[in-house]
């Protein structure tokens, strides 16, 4: 899904840079310049990826009108949190799209496959796992102003992100709070996942997972 995400961040950053839409020639060039069609190759599902990317990054290129975003500059900088040590560590957030617009309103748009609701306008906040809006809950705890969007792949659409009507303050710290925590017992050597040989055993991740192999403290074992 990375390659993915950083097709559909080139389309934006296109139409930003460019303050117009990219055409679909150019939105073809973009795919395959960010993803040529000899790299990962050997993957078995290559054939029904390539041309899944294609047909969202056209139908992002529509969607998404840079003239809505005048002015906008975009946003390049990490977004780091220090641990307990004072070492720096970059949080990957995987927006498609990070920007500023002209009159200083803060955008952030993630990338979602599908959406549980077929003919709803807005993503809402409960139709979100808790990992798929925390890049928002974090931008938000520390700016303030996030403006969330959703692009639905499949469906093909810019939806906007309705916060938490209840309690919308208290949702968002609460969740953000929950995340610093993780991290902060992550890097002082806890590990907070719960293992199990029914999940696990299909992780890819089995083999090098901290919880596992015994590198870090494991407080949950099941
Ligand atoms: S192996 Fe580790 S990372 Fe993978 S599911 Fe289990 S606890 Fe999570």
């Amino acid at each position: 899904m990375q390659r993915v995400r950083e097709v559909l961040r080139a389309v934006i950053e296109f139409a930003l840079r460019n303050g117009r839409k990219a055409s679909d020639s150019e939105t073809v060039q973009i795919v395959e310049e960010k993803w040529p069609p000899d790299q990962q190759k050997d993957h078995p599902h290559l054939s029904l990826y390539r041309p899944r990317v294609l047909r969202w990054a056209r139908a992002l290129a529509q969607a998404f009108d840079p003239t809505n975003f005048v002015g906008a500059t975009l946003r390049e900088e990490p977004f780091e949190w220090t641990d307990d040590s004072g070492v720096s560590r970059i949080i990957k957030l995987q927006l498609i799209g990070h920007f500023d617009d002209g009159n200083g309103d803060h955008f952030a748009v993630a990338l979602q496959v599908d959406s549980a609701d077929e003919s709803a306008a807005e993503v809402k906040w409960s139709q979100l796992k808790d990992y798929q809006r925390l890049p928002f809950v974090l931008l938000h705890q520390r700016h303030g102003d996030v403006q969330p969007r959703v692009f639905v792949g499949e469906k093909g659409e810019l939806l906007s992100f309705r916060w938490s009507q209840r309690r919308p303050e208290e949702s968002t710290r609460v969740q953000a709070d929950a995340a610093r925590q993780v991290f902060q017992r992550l890097t002082s050597g806890i590990f907070d996942g719960t293992t199990n040989d029914w999940a696990c055993d299909r992780c890819p991740c089995r083999t090098i997972c901290p919880g596992w192999i015994g590198a870090i403290q494991k407080d949950k074992v099941i």
